[in-house]
């Protein structure tokens, strides 16, 4: 999968990608990351990329020309490359859909991803409206920049691409599947600072194991998340588990009082 980012601050988007299970997959060849610096489109006497927004306000706002010509020179780069369609473009933006695990798995089925990243008040609307096929935010907060967004989302969909992480099945059973938050998880030692580790999961028995971790994943999701435990589907069985766990837990906290 090919990465091209638009940015104002490509060494701060390549320093932070270059490292672990990302820069290993781009020495392998399974992916590629590029920074495209927006400045080197702003053909103008001072090389000036920003401009006081009309109507007034607070800042400054990004041209529409430099962000333009960068993403003309990625795009026709991609279609000289034989791509059947035009590649999506992702503006990082707080006023977008908030990124998630769904929206990570469904990007990584592209060939080539376009992220553009946005500075000072944000990127002059026209400009918007020409190239950018979806609004992605990752979260309700407003940063300085599109950088830190875009490198959130490089990583999350790296690790869907097969071969970046070894072993796939590990991408296969985390958070967010089916809802659910991922069971605890234990290393060696047996005990640490009197912990014990579950006794199922020395057992050797797997769908003992298989069982227990998906009701901890059950029992985790409720607990933490009930936005996401409305949303996944329980066996009648598992439903009548989490009640029994939580009446026992509601009568073992009446006996402490
Ligand atoms: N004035 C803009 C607004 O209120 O929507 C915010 C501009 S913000 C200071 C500058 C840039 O940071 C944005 O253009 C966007 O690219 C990026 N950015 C800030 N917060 C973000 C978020 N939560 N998710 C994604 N990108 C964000």
């Amino acid at each position: 999968m090919n990465f091209h980012i638009l940015t104002l601050f490509p060494g701060m988007v390549m320093n932070g990608l270059n490292t672990s299970i990302i820069g290993r997959a781009v020495n392998a060849g399974l992916l590629s990351i590029e920074a495209v610096n927006i400045r080197d489109y702003a053909f103008n006497k001072h090389q000036s990329v920003d401009d006081y927004p009309y109507g007034g306000g607070a800042g400054m706002l990004m041209q529409a020309e430099p962000v333009y010509l960068s993403y003309e020179a990625v795009a026709e780069k991609i279609a000289a490359r034989g791509a059947k369609r035009k590649p999506r473009v992702v503006y990082l933006s707080p006023q977008g859909d908030v990124f998630s695990q769904k929206m990570a798995e469904e990007l990584a089925q592209e060939e080539d991803l376009i992220l553009l990243c946005g500075h000072y008040e944000g990127i002059d609307e026209r400009v918007l409206e020409e190239i950018v096929t979806d609004y992605v935010s990752i979260g309700d907060y407003v940063l300085t920049g599109g950088e830190l967004p875009a490198m959130v989302m490089v990583d999350a969909i790296s690790r869907l691409v097969p071969g970046v992480l070894h072993n796939d099945v590990s991408a296969e059973f985390e958070s967010f599947q089916d809802n659910l938050l991922e069971y605890p998880q234990y290393s060696r030692p047996e005990e640490w600072h009197g912990k014990k580790v579950p006794p199922v999961l020395l057992s050797g028995h797997h769908a003992n194991i298989e069982k227990w971790r998906r009701e901890q994943s059950i029992l985790r999701t409720y607990e933490r998340r009930s936005d996401l435990f409305e949303k996944c589907e329980l066996t009648d069985k598992e439903q009548k588990w989490l009640e029994e766990v939580l009446k026992s837990r509601e009568s073992g906290q009446e006996e402490e009082n």
